[in-house]
C-alpha cells in the first residue's frame, strides 16, 4: 500500500491537539490530527470546570490567557456564536481563619449578607465575606473545540477518530511513518498533543520521556430537587478557603462540586473516587445549610501536569520534527488559543506575533529544553 504524504500530523483531538491544528490551518497548513477514540474532546477536555481564571495558574498561563483572550471574546465565525460569558468568582473567606486571599486586580469585597444574597445556601455564621474576581468568565468547552475543529476541516484538513498511534518510526531520511487503521502516512512533523499520553507517545516515537504526571480530580453534581426550596441557578463560581472545595451551577437546578483533589495516576480513562467524593461533599456540608442524600452524577478527569507545573511547548532537541504540546495541568481550556497560537508558529518557523514578544514572560522557557540540556 502506497503511504500518504502529509504536512503534520497532530496526535490527540483534545484542545491542544484542535486549538494548533486550527492556527496551523489559519496559516494554510493541512494538518492530519489523529484521536484513538471514537469522539473528540472524550478525556479531559471533555471533563474540565470550564472556567477563564486570567489571575490563576503560573505566570506562563497567566500570560498565554492574557494574548488569547481576545480570541475568546471576539472568535472567528467558525464559532456559530459567543465562547464566553462573564462569571463572578467568589472566595468565601472561614470566619475562623485569619487566611488572606490574594486580591485580583478587578476584585471587590463582598461583606456576609451580600454572600448570602447572591448564595442563599451558604452557612450563616460561617464567613467574614469573600473576594469577588470580576475578571473571570464561564467557557463553552464545546463550542471553542468545534470551532477550531471547523477551522482544521474548513481548510482541508482531516480529523481520524478511533485512530490510535502506536508505531511512529523516523526513517533515515527525517520523515516519519505513522501506521494507523491499515494506512501508512508520512510527514516530517510530529506534534505530540497527547495530554495525559503525552510520554507513552514519546516512548513510541523513540523519545525519551519528560516525567507528565496526570493528576485525577473528581468532581459531583447535585440536583437540588432533593432539598426543600434551594435555588442552584447562581451565576457565581464559588471557592471555599481554606478547607478547599468549589461550586458552581450546572445547569438548571444542578450543581458541580469538587474538592480539587489531584490524586497521581496512569493515563486512563479516569473515573470518579469513591473517597473524594465523599470529601467534596462533607466540605460543601460543613460551609451551606444542606445535607445531601443523593448524588445527581458524577465524572473525574486528568490534569497532567509537568515536573515545574508548566506547559512543554516546542521542538524535542534530540529527535528530529518531534513537538511536544503537553502538561497544560488544570488550565489548558483557557490557554488554548494563546497556547495554540505559538505553538502554530514555532511549528512552521514562523515569526512569532508581536503579542508573545512584548509579554513579560519568556515563552522559550517552555521548551524541552529545560529537561534536557542541564
Ligand atoms: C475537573 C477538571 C477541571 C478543570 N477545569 C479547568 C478550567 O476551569 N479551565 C481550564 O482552562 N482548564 C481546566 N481543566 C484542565 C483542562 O481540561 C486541560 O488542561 C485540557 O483539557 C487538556 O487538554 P489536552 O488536549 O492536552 O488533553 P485531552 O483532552 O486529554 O486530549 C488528549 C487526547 O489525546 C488522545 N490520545 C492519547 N494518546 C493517543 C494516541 N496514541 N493516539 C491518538 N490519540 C491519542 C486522547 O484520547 C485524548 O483525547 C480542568 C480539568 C479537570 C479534570
Amino acid at each position: 500500500m502506497t503511504a500518504k504524504s502529509i504536512d503534520i500530523a497532530i496526535i490527540g483531538g483534545g484542545i491542544a491537539g484542535a486549538s494548533v491544528g486550527a492556527f496551523l490551518a489559519d496559516f494554510g497548513v493541512r494538518v492530519h490530527l489523529f484521536e484513538m477514540e471514537s469522539s473528540l474532546a472524550y478525556h479531559t477536555t471533555g471533563r474540565s470546570a470550564a472556567l477563564l481564571t486570567p489571575h490563576y495558574g503560573p505566570d506562563s498561563m497567566k500570560a498565554f490567557a492574557a494574548i488569547g483572550r481576545s480570541f475568546l471574546e471576539t472568535p472567528p465565525a467558525q464559532a456559530q456564536g459567543p465562547l464566553v460569558e462573564p462569571r463572578d468568582l467568589l472566595t468565601v473567606i472561614d470566619s475562623d481563619q485569619t487566611l488572606t486571599v490574594e486580591r485580583p486586580p478587578k476584585s471587590v469585597w463582598w461583606d456576609e449578607s451580600t454572600c448570602l444574597e447572591k448564595v442563599s445556601f451558604l452557612r450563616k455564621g460561617k464567613f467574614l465575606g469573600g473576594v469577588v474576581d470580576k475578571d473571570v468568565a464561564s467557557i463553552d468547552v464545546h463550542a471553542l473545540h468545534s470551532c477550531y475543529i471547523r477551522t482544521i476541516t474548513g481548510k482541508g484538513g482531516v480529523i481520524h477518530q478511533n485512530a490510535r498511534i502506536d508505531r511512529l518510526n523516523l526513517n533515515p531520511s527525517g520523515i516519519w511513518e505513522i501506521h494507523v487503521n491499515g494506512e501508512t502516512y508520512q510527514t516530517p512533523t510530529v506534534c505530540n498533543a497527547a495530554g495525559a499520553w503525552g510520554d507513552e507517545v514519546a516512548r513510541t516515537a523513540g523519545v525519551t520521556p519528560v516525567g507528565l504526571v496526570p493528576k485525577k480530580r473528581t468532581v459531583v453534581v447535585l440536583d437540588s430537587n432533593q432539598f426543600a426550596d434551594v435555588n442552584f441557578d447562581i451565576e457565581i463560581f464559588v471557592v471555599v478557603e481554606p478547607n478547599y472545595v468549589y461550586f458552581q451551577n450546572f445547569g438548571v437546578g444542578k450543581l458541580m462540586l469538587s474538592a480539587a483533589d489531584q490524586t497521581p495516576s496512569i493515563p486512563c480513562d479516569a473515573q470518579p473516587d469513591e473517597m473524594d467524593m465523599a470529601v467534596a461533599i462533607s466540605r460543601f456540608e460543613q460551609v451551606t445549610n444542606l445535607k445531601v442524600t443523593r448524588i445527581d452524577h458524577s465524572w473525574a478527569g486528568l490534569r497532567t501536569f509537568a515536573p515545574d507545573c508548566n506547559p512543554i511547548i516546542g521542538w524535542e532537541p534530540y529527535r528530529e520534527g518531534f513537538f511536544w504540546l503537553v502538561g497544560q495541568g488544570g488550565y489548558g481550556v483557557f490557554s488554548s488559543p494563546g497556547i495554540g497560537l505559538y505553538a502554530a508558529s514555532l511549528l512552521i518557523d514562523r515569526e512569532i506575533p508581536k503579542a508573545y514578544a512584548e509579554s513579560p514572560f519568556d515563552f522559550s522557557s517552555l521548551s524541552p529544553d529545560r529537561f534536557r540540556l542541564s
